[in-house]
């Protein structure tokens, strides 16, 4: 077995948490980030972040996991309501043989409905205003 890569600060996300680069932030805690992602596989598509620097769920330490799945939890709920969804996807992917392509540890939350096909991973960039408007209204029903 081989050890894990360590943790490299050059991640996108890492950038965005350092504020270098924008993003549509729907929570903030002391620990935690929620933001929408860029490439939505259904409308409301949130990344959920701990702040804590880790490659994945592997290398994370378990207090940092135990708050983040919290946050996950209620931006879950809060999408499930603002989108009207059936059912939400939870997902968070674990080195690139599991479909990692953003090596700073991060939950994927997707609000679903019956019969609609989730669109691809990483596919198309999504308006701006789009990803703003959603936000806006995750931001709301978050409190
Ligand atoms: P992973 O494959 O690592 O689980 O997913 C990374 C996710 O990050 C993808 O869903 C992709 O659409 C999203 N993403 C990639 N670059 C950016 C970015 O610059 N900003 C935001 N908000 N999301 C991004």
């Amino acid at each position: 077995m081989t050890s894990p890569a360590a943790y490299d600060d050059n991640n996108i996300f890492a950038k965005i948490l350092r504020g270098e680069i924008p993003s549509h932030r729907v929570y903030e805690d002391e620990h935690t980030i929620a933001f929408m992602d860029v490439m939505p596989q259904a409308p409301g598509h949130v990344l959920v972040l701990p702040k804590a620097p880790s490659r994945n769920l592997l290398d994370a330490d378990p207090a940092t996991l135990t708050h983040a799945i919290t946050v996950v939890q209620k931006v879950a709920n809060a999408v499930k309501d603002v989108f009207d969804a059936d059912g939400v996807f939870i997902a968070q992917f674990n080195e690139p043989a599991a479909g990692q392509t953003v090596f700073h540890l991060h939950f994927h939350v997707i609000p679903r409905h019956e019969g609609v096909a989730l669109k691809p991973h990483s596919g198309k960039m999504e308006d701006g205003a789009v990803l703003a408007a959603n936000a806006e209204k995750i931001r709301a029903a978050l409190g």
